[in-house]
């Protein structure tokens, strides 16, 4: 009897999507009790009937099912973690055994079951507590919402809406901005839906260094794509509903004003992911399917990075360290937005002597926090522009200035005093290169002269997206692309390009995953810098104030043996750090 409803259970067991690897165990399982009930018949000869009782059967089965769906997601969850399969599975295989023999030899079924029971939740909860110590902290289990997950997917059980403020397991923790009623503005921001959503994309986003999130509203979905090392990524949207929600979650934590849709806001919060305390700042604007949202993520632990870790060459940080040292003078920083302009500047700044000179920064915004430095934030609602900012450090006494962008005449003139009249300046400007540059601050409206008798050096730069190290591709360039790179033919053997999601032969015989982990099948990880240093001889400094053509200018830095940033570019080309189409993509 016991074997034919053992051998019932299996086949159920089977037709309820079990994996067909695991129907053999149960087989072997139904013909073990086929024989133990066998046994058992010789030595208890009974009359004839229905020996089993009903809830017994009921419980018995109950205990089974419980014990196959923990199976089929204890080896799931092994395969998907890539964990030591070879121990668990034969762990639940026996647990499942040994709970099933004593239900059906043991003298007290009650006690056998209680026994079995204790057998599967305690191997549960230790298989739970082990495998959180080898995952992420991301991929940990909860016990708690895994029962109720559990439940919920088997029994079809349906639990009231969660529970207001319930502490979440995503690792981020948001910080209102701004004032008097932020405890009260974060409480509001914790009890409206989508908090959660919010989280879950605040972590992924600063899990794959996405710099900018962008929330785009479309009839049905809220779009949402990630800025990863310059280059923007879709990711999965949310459905419209949430993602009102979660862009009015980011609106009270910025402290904006949620009824209005459709002006132009912008505000800022910061978050604690994980250990790292990491800034937002953020602009909403209507467009006509809704609102959308950009954020900018500042990561605050991020360390300064020096000239070195930013990819300049040994010589040309060379003549940038002796360029900052100078007592007075003007260096430029140019490139597009997001060539990394800023970061060059700290740089710079990081290769000072802080205690012995008084540096004071305007900034808009402040991205990293210096210590012994003065950082001053723009702030034009406020009044506080780059100009009227300048115009009143200069009375603070710097010996170093640092300008976050030249934008108008104004600042460009002042900055151009200062240089003058024994400060260094530091500043951005955006133009593509170095010759282009002095033709923008003429542009602004700047006298030649004082450009002339200011300037000491333009830096030009580009970020690069590094390829992949785990799964560039080495190819034989051909003679065109060769003439492209202004190589001669047969100098270069072979190049990388990033892999474009082709079969890798090499690695046939493994079954990894056709999406590369470390760089997600973007082909590129992380960005290093490509530089064009100008420096204004005296040569240069006499054609600036005289006659200023930038024809004539580009022609006397040819001359002068300035390296431009496409033949600077080479160099992460020919060893391998970039590819050709990056330099190309970049320096168009
Ligand atoms: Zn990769």
């Amino acid at each position: 009897m016991s074997a034919v409803v053992l051998f019932l259970m299996s086949t159920f067991a089977r037709l309820m999507t079990f994996p067909s690897r695991c129907a053999p165990h149960f087989m072997a399982i139904a013909l073990v009790l086929a024989a133990t009930n066998g046994v058992q018949a010789a030595e208890f000869p009974r009359g004839p009937g229905f020996y089993y009782s009903l809830p017994r059967i009921l419980f018995f089965f109950g205990a089974f099912l419980l014990w196959i769906q923990l199976s089929v997601w204890v080896d799931s969850d092994l395969r998907e973690f890539k964990l030591n399969y070879s121990i668990w599975n034969p762990v639940f295989l026996a647990i499942g055994f040994v709970g099933t023999v004593l239900c059906f030899a043991m003298p007290f079924f009650w006690i056998a079951w209680l026994l079995w029971m204790g057998m599967i939740v305690g191997g549960a909860v230790g298989y739970v507590k082990i495998r959180n110590r080898e995952v992420r902290e991301a991929d940990a289990i909860v016990i708690k919402d895994a029962i109720k997950a559990f439940l919920e997917r088997t029994l079809r059980m349906q639990f009231a809406k969660e529970k207001k403020g319930r502490p979440s397991r995503v690792p981020v923790r948001f910080f209102a901005r701004g004032g008097q009623s932020s405890g009260a503005e974060l409480a509001r921001a914790q009890e409206s839906k989508g908090y959660q959503s919010a989280q879950e994309m605040v972590y992924d986003a600063v899990k794959r260094r996405v710099t900018d999130i962008h929330l785009e509203p479309t009839q049905e979905e809220m779009s949402i794509r990630f800025r990863i090392d310059g280059i923007m990524v879709n990711d999965n949207p949310f459905r419209r509903s949430t993602g009102d929600a979660v862009i009015n979650i980011f609106k009270v934590l910025c402290n904006m004003d949620i009824t209005e849709k459709r002006k132009p806001q912008d505000g800022s919060f910061s978050a604690q992911v994980e250990e790292r305390m990491v800034d937002f700042r953020v602009a909403t604007a209507g467009s006509v399917s809704g609102e959308k949202m950009v954020m900018r993520i500042l990561d605050k632990s991020a360390q300064i990075i020096s000239l070195e870790q930013i990819g300049m060459p040994a010589n040309l940080r060379g003549s940038i360290v002796e360029l900052v040292k100078q007592p007075h003078g003007m260096l430029i920083v140019c490139g597009p937005t997001g060539a990394g302009k800023s970061t060059t500047l700290y740089a710079c700044l990081n290769e000072i002597d802080r205690f012995q000179q008084n540096v004071i920064t305007i900034e808009n915004p402040v991205e990293f926090q210096l210590d012994h430095i003065t950082q001053i934030e723009v702030n034009v609602k406020a009044g506080k522009t780059f100009a009227s900012e300048l115009r009143s450090i200069l009375r603070q006494d710097p010996d170093i200035i640092m300008i976050g962008e030249i934008r108008d005449k104004e600042t460009a003139e002042i900055a151009c005093q200062a240089a003058q009249t024994g400060h260094m300046v530091f500043t951005t400007l955006h133009a593509n290169d170095t010759v282009t540059a002095i033709g923008r601050l003429i542009d602004l409206g700047v006298q030649p002269f004082n450009i002339a008798s200011a300037l000491s050096a333009v830096l030009g730069q580009r970020l690069v997206r590094m390829l992949c190290p785990k799964c560039r591709v080495k190819y034989k360039p051909d003679a065109e692309t060769l003439k492209r790179l202004n190589l001669p033919p047969g100098m270069i053997k072979h190049l990388y390009r990033a892999h474009e999601g082709e079969k890798d032969e090499e690695a046939e015989e493994s079954e990894e995953p056709s999406v590369c982990e470390k760089c997600g099948g973007t082909g590129y990880f992380k960005r290093t810098g490509i530089f064009e240093l100008l420096v204004i001889t005296e040569k240069l400094r006499e054609m600036i104030r005289e006659n200023p053509d930038l024809t004539a200018i580009r022609n006397a830095a040819v001359k002068a043996g300035t390296v431009f940033l496409f033949e600077d570019g080479l160099r992460q080309v020919l060893t391998g750090v970039s590819s050709v189409q990056e330099l190309m993509r970049v320096s168009k």
